[in-house]
């Protein structure tokens, strides 16, 4: 269904949307085109601890709670955590929250309590300041032609964001995801340092350009290792053409992809699922065919002429 801006949501992309279709195709269709995101999504309890994380920071920034005692942090959590059983009683299906409810417990909630104190101490109880709220995101690309027979226009919109904004010392502002890592140095050896940064320096560009920001840094900001500055990039906000230029090619990339294959491991929700077939055939509906024979390790086949 088209939003107020008459884009498709099969047209609309996340980074996350971007890692699914480098990590698995059939995977990726299957939540992206066909919108099972929740069907297939795989939650976890350290999936469940980094939102908790990030809902409360958010709730950190919102209600000014600089220079509060570390004790005051744990009303924030719970905040975050009373907020997601809330979101999961007015919208009772399959979504975002749904999947992490049954890993809320008590003890999650000690445990994000205590690493956001631990986190908060690090910094002798003084997080920078946020400038505003990220909100929800959004960029419009213009890509070219699709293939005959596929659905679909040219225009597309990147979507998403962030979790805060926060001013840097410097006076330059930062646009700031936060991460929990259970094995934080095997998270910063895989952590996306290459899309992220482009995806929402763009997607945040033009908030910050109305703020009157020429400049902007995007930070990682690791939950068990707050000391940790080193993941961070700069950008010009003037000119992001370049940044905007790698998501078309990506868009391309996926909207030319007509041919699937499988790892035939069956290892994860995707192939495990009882629909699996009606996925298959659902799919074609989109152009996209699944392609047999026994390659080791799944093959996306881009139609690129
Ligand atoms: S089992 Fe392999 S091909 Fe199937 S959804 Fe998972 S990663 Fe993709």
């Amino acid at each position: 269904m088209p939003y107020g801006d008459g884009i498709e949501r099969v047209n609309c992309f996340s980074l996350t949307d971007f890692h699914d279709f480098e990590c698995c195709p059939f995977r990726f269709f299957v939540k992206h085109h066909l919108g099972k995101k929740y069907e297939i999504e795989e939650s976890s309890e350290a999936m469940a601890l980094g939102i908790l994380l990030d809902l409360a920071i958010k709730k950190f920034h919102t209600s000014k709670a600089y220079g509060q005692p570390p004790t005051y942090l744990a009303n924030l959590v719970m905040a975050a955590f009373n907020e997601i059983g809330d979101k999961v009683a007015k919208n009772p299906g399959a979504s975002f929250y749904s999947g992490i409810l049954p890993f809320l417990t008590d003890e999650l909630v000690a445990k994000a309590t205590e690493i956001f104190q631990s986190y908060y101490s690090a910094f002798d109880f003084k997080i920078k300041q946020s400038f505003g709220e990220v909100g929800f995101c959004e960029w419009i690309i213009q890509t070219e032609d699709l293939p005959a027979g596929r659905q679909g226009g040219r225009q597309f919109k990147l979507w998403g964001g962030p979790d805060c904004f926060e001013l840097g010392e410097d006076g330059i502002p930062e646009i700031v995801d936060y991460k929990s890592r259970e094995d934080v140095e095997k998270g910063k050896d895989n952590m996306d340092m290459d899309l992220m940064p482009k995806m929402y320096t763009l997607l945040c560009c033009k908030k910050l350009l109305e703020l009157g920001y020429k400049q902007a840094r995007f930070v990682v900001r690791f939950w068990q290792d707050p000391l940790e500055d080193s993941f961070y990039e700069e950008f010009d906000l003037a000119d992001v053409s370049s940044l905007e230029q790698i998501f078309r090619q990506k868009i391309d990339r996926i909207m030319n992809t007509i041919e699937i294959k499988f790892c035939d491991s069956s290892y994860c929700r995707g192939c495990k699922h009882a629909d699996r077939e009606k996925f298959l055939y659902e799919l074609e509906k989109h152009g996209i065919r699944y392609l047999k024979g026994d390659v080791e390790g799944f093959v996306a086949v881009p139609n690129i002429v």
